[in-house]
């Protein structure tokens, strides 16, 4: 797959979700960032458990600005850097693709079940979250441990191919 074809998946992939989301009325918004119905609120700088996009309200129409600014060299720094939206779908599409290529599988399309993974990988994150207690140095297991999640969610987020 190229840029083209991951940018094109996720399109795909975040309006599936949103027809969904929609349908079922469930109060829960897609990622800007991956397509994933990872969050709770929007533009209130929640971030991703899924692509670990921080959500500053940019979207589509706010992303081609920011592009248009950065190809005109000026440089915007928010909660994301100079990670750009667009970036960042491609990041994660690969990462998602890398890991269906390793099961030889796909990435999951299935909304009942996608929500039902990111909500065991989001409780999983909150017991570890309960346990830390703020003091902890950055190179501390529980910390480690935090970052499996991720780790974990982007692999379970592929499945056998149907
Ligand atoms: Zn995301």
């Amino acid at each position: 797959m190229n840029d083209a074809e991951i940018l094109a998946a996720f399109h795909i992939r975040r309006a599936h979700y949103d027809t969904y989301l929609e349908a079922n009325d469930i109060r829960l918004y897609t990622c800007p960032g991956c397509g994933f119905p990872s969050l709770t609120t929007r533009g209130e700088f929640s971030i991703c458990i899924i692509c670990f996009w921080e959500d500053d309200g940019q979207d589509d129409n706010a992303d081609s600005i920011l592009s248009q600014l950065l190809a005109e060299g000026i440089k915007i720094s928010g909660p994301n850097g100079n990670l750009t939206l667009t970036e960042n779908r491609i990041n994660i599409g690969y990462i998602l693709e890398t890991n269906a290529e390793l099961i030889n599988g796909e990435i999951d399309f299935d909304p009942a079940r996608v929500l039902k993974t990111i909500a065991f990988y989001k409780q999983r994150r909150d017991e570890i979250e309960d346990r830390m207690t703020g003091d902890e140095p950055p190179y501390d297991h529980i910390w480690i441990e935090w970052k499996e999640v991720r780790k974990d969610l982007q692999m379970a987020l592929v499945v056998p191919k149907s």
